[in-house]
């Protein structure tokens, strides 16, 4: 992902609009570009300041967007793994499918 494709995802990411691989890469992109991830907290920090100057509460956004990193890579691990699955039962079928014709044509034939 390039910075300029960064930079559209960013108000998703903010907004937990962002979901799937797009997700990955813009986790992947801002853990390594300096520049997008302070972008990033920008747009995240003035969002949730503004929304919270209104009920008066105090908070630490900053360890609140670390964590809202850590759960979203956390979700993309399960994402992946559930994708892995997926494929590893698809080919197992795919097996048992080939096994099946195999002992079909050894019976009749
Ligand atoms: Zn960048």
């Amino acid at each position: 992902m390039t910075c300029q494709e960064s930079e559209q995802y960013i108000q998703e990411f903010v907004d937990d609009r962002l979901t799937g691989d797009a997700l990955e890469a813009f986790l992947w992109h801002i853990g390594s570009c300096k520049s997008c991830y302070n972008e990033m907290e920008t747009s995240y920090l003035l969002k949730e300041a503004l929304a919270r100057l209104e009920d008066g509460t105090s908070f630490d956004l900053h360890s609140e967007l670390k964590e809202k990193i850590s759960i979203m890579e956390q979700y993309i691990k399960w994402h992946n793994l559930a994708a892995v699955c997926r494929r590893l039962i698809l080919t197992v079928a795919g097996l048992l499918v080939v096994v099946e014709m195999m002992y079909l044509y050894l019976y009749y034939f």
